[in-house]
């Protein structure tokens, strides 16, 4: 269905759990989280109920996210469950690629057809010290199987300054041989990403322009969401670059989402407002579609990072969604 602004929103994006296995430091504080109880979460069928309703409104698309996606030990059956609902078209997920090797084969013949993986370097003492302990080769013997498999990968990167820009042109360069999308993700002020300088993507395009790469602009195509392509000539991939902070994407949003504990975010930044839990949960079922309904046409002409407005959001990713 399309929103008040006219935009149609085919896409939900769940975060499963606000838990992680890992603690990025722009993303997680080391120590002090206080995680949700589990019987504040969602459960499978309250999502699948979720789910169900938002097809019926259109939504084709369904990422599931976190925290991380795949510490949730009942992923399994909700993908089954999804996978089944009438109008829902693809699944995808994202994750830290820390448990993702074993469950490839499940993943990929359930619908999941394409994973966004997160690595923010390919160097491993540096991995561990972004990520708080993350084991880099498995995120790369994960992105080496699923391209086996025929799973899409993109490979989700925040570039932050004093840390990881040196290895811009290094990760670039990972997909020289290899048929994936990189992303440039330009860090934003949510939570402990307040305590970093991200380094733009017209920053990153500079190194790549003073590196003498030959670039080529790709056409964009409406399944890129927010991001912006290009090709480096004779590498197999893509690099793309999602410009939240220079560039706001507004205009094209076509997602909503739902956050851990079961609210209806009808932007990435501003408060959640749409309790979706708390309707199913009361036993007002029949009033879940019309509920999901009025979220979606009442999405913000625009997200407000920067504007100090009351209705900004405060959680860290991990509870969101990213
Ligand atoms: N745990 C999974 C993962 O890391 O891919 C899924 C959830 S994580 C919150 C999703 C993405 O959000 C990751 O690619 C991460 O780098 C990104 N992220 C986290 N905090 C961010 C921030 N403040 N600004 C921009 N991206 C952020
Ligand atoms: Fe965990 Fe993903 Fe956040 Fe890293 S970015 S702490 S992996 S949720």
């Amino acid at each position: 269905m399309k929103d008040k602004y006219g935009r149609t929103v085919d896409y939900i994006r769940i975060s499963l759990t606000d838990k992680c296995n890992l603690r990025c430091i722009y993303c997680m504080p080391s120590d002090g989280n206080i995680f949700f109880e589990k019987e504040e979460n969602l459960n499978n069928d309250e999502i699948y109920k979720i789910v169900k309703e938002s097809a019926k409104l259109g939504i084709r698309k369904v990422r599931l996210t976190g925290g991380e996606p795949l510490v949730r030990k009942d992923i399994n059956e909700l993908i089954e469950k999804i996978y089944l609902i009438d109008g829902i078209e693809e699944i995808a997920l994202t994750t830290n690629g820390m448990l993702l090797e074993e469950r490839l084969e499940f993943l990929h013949s359930h619908g999941v057809k394409s994973l966004n993986i997160s690595l923010d370097t390919l160097n491993e003492e540096k991995f561990k010290y972004i990520t708080r302990g993350g084991d880099i080769h498995k995120v790369f013997r994960s992105i080496e199987k699923s391209l086996k498999l025929g799973i899409k990968i993109k490979i989700n990167t925040v570039v932050i300054e004093d840390i990881n820009k040196n290895e811009i042109i290094d990760l670039i360069n990972f997909t020289k041989d290899r048929d994936i999308s990189l992303r440039f993700i330009e860090l934003m002020p949510i939570g402990e990403g307040k305590k970093f300088k991200g380094v733009s993507n017209g920053e990153i395009m500079k190194i790549i322009e003073d590196n003498n790469l030959e670039t080529v602009i790709l056409e964009r195509n409406k399944k890129d969401g927010p991001a912006k392509y290009i090709k480096i000539k004779d590498y197999k991939g893509k690099i793309g670059f999602i410009s939240a902070m220079s560039n706001c994407f507004c205009e094209d949003c076509n997602r909503i989402r739902i956050t851990t504990d079961g609210m209806l975010k009808k932007c990435l930044n501003w408060k959640s407002d749409i309790n979706l839990k708390k309707v199913i949960r009361e036993g007002k079922e029949e009033k879940l579609l019309e509920t999901i309904k009025n979220g979606i046409y009442n999405k913000p002409k625009m997200y407000l990072f920067n504007k100090q407005d009351s209705n900004e959001e405060n959680r860290n990713m991990n509870e969101i969604g990213g």
